[in-house]
């Protein structure tokens, strides 16, 4: 406010000689009180300030880059409200799964689907905390979707569908997350994070059927729909596409079918 030439630049009121920035002020009277404070604290940080002549530029000082992105962005607000252990479980988008299915693994992810534990913590008033499958353990995120007795088998049979028959699904993050020492390719790798992340979002819209349509737990059922699914939305998402009609794959080791087919240019059709 003091400033006599209000068009002036940082350039021309900073002078460097020595090593030492000092300021060369055009005041429009003498600053006093409060502004002469402020002058002796702005002439402590330009001290070590050296102005080049580079053009003006931005820099994201959060980062050693300097650059902004969104993902360092989203990255420092994880670490602050998650600790630093939540960039293990940040996840990136999946091109062969619909939005609302990748939004459901960003929340599981995250521990904010509805499980009745994470319901209890809010103080939501509930008749159980116990998994509504088993019955028998609280129901967690990791619980429902991964390590309940209803629920593994079903995660054997797709391992057993994807021609993996000695790994195994045992936590939330080699549900979501990891390849688990997969040996596929890229393409390979995403259509088997695409089924697995399908395999969750089909597992808890059934849980919710059965919770509030009464609807029976039916592993061969949701299985079924799992291939069904994983079929219709990996195909329709794939680059190449034709019309060609594709046998029902059965307990095949359909991953090899799926890869040979999306790179072959073939649309899956399943009956
Ligand atoms: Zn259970």
């Amino acid at each position: 406010m003091l400033e006599s030439q209000k068009e002036a630049t940082v350039a021309e009121r900073i002078l460097r000689s020595n090593s030492t920035s000092t300021g060369n002020w055009d005041w429009s009277r003498p600053p006093s009180g409060r502004a002469l404070d402020e002058l002796t604290e702005l002439n402590n940080l330009i001290t070590s300030v050296n102005i080049s002549d580079c053009p003006d530029s931005w820099k994201f000082s959060l980062d050693a880059s300097g650059i902004f992105t969104t993902s360092t962005m989203s990255n420092l607000i994880n670490t602050l409200k998650f600790g630093a252990n939540s960039r293990n479980l940040s996840i990136t988008r999946n091109k062969y799964v619909p939005q609302k299915v990748f939004i459901f693994l960003w929340r599981v992810t995250q521990q904010k689907i509805p499980v009745r534990s994470e319901l209890d913590k809010k103080g939501i008033d509930l008749d159980t905390i116990l998994c509504p499958l088993c019955e028998h353990h609280i129901e967690t995120t990791e619980h429902t979707l991964v390590n309940c007795q209803k629920v593994s088998p079903i995660w054997s049979q797709i391992l057993d569908w994807w021609n993996q028959n000695s790994a195994f699904i045992s936590n939330i993050n080699e549900a979501t997350i990891t390849d688990q020492g997969f040996t596929y390719n890229s393409t390979g790798s995403s259509l088997w994070q695409a089924t697995k992340w399908i395999t969750c979002y089909i597992i808890w819209k059934h849980r919710n059927l059965k919770i509030f349509s009464g609807k029976i737990w039916n592993p061969a059922a949701i299985i079924s729909e799992i291939q069904t699914q994983s079929f219709s939305w990996i195909s329709n998402r794939s680059k190449k596409k034709n019309t060609n009609r594709v046998a029902p794959m059965a307990s095949q080791p359909v991953i090899l079918c799926i890869i040979s087919l999306i790179s072959h240019g073939c649309r899956l059709k399943c009956r």
